[in-house]
């Protein structure tokens, strides 16, 4: 996993939100320094599409999770991955990223 104090290019890595943790709760967004991030309330058909474990948490959280607004500015700096409580981000290192 990367360190907060090794950051990487925009575009080297992609940050990826596993919607079946993911509560809403804004860590993500308080730590990230490029607002890849931004908490919004999901639609009737989106709850729908989630897993029935991940519904429940969902709706018990306020209908609320995080989702990516500018992936492409990610700096791999990692702070999104250490601040979420669910574990719900993973960095995903991009194929052209040669670090
Ligand atoms: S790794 Fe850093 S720059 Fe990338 S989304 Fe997470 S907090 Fe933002």
């Amino acid at each position: 996993m990367q360190s907060n104090s090794h950051k990487h290019n925009p575009g080297d890595f992609t940050p990826v939100i596993n919607t079946s943790k993911c509560e809403g709760d804004g860590e993500c967004t308080m730590v990230c320094p490029n607002s890849v991030f931004k908490i919004y309330h999901l639609s009737a058909e989106e709850k729908d599409r989630l897993p029935f474990i991940a519904r429940l948490k969902v709706s018990a959280h306020g209908g609320k999770q995080a989702r990516l607004i500018h992936a492409e500015r990610c700096e791999g700096c990692g702070n999104c991955v250490s601040a979420c409580h669910e574990k719900a981000v993973k960095l995903k290192k991009n194929q052209t990223a040669d670090t």
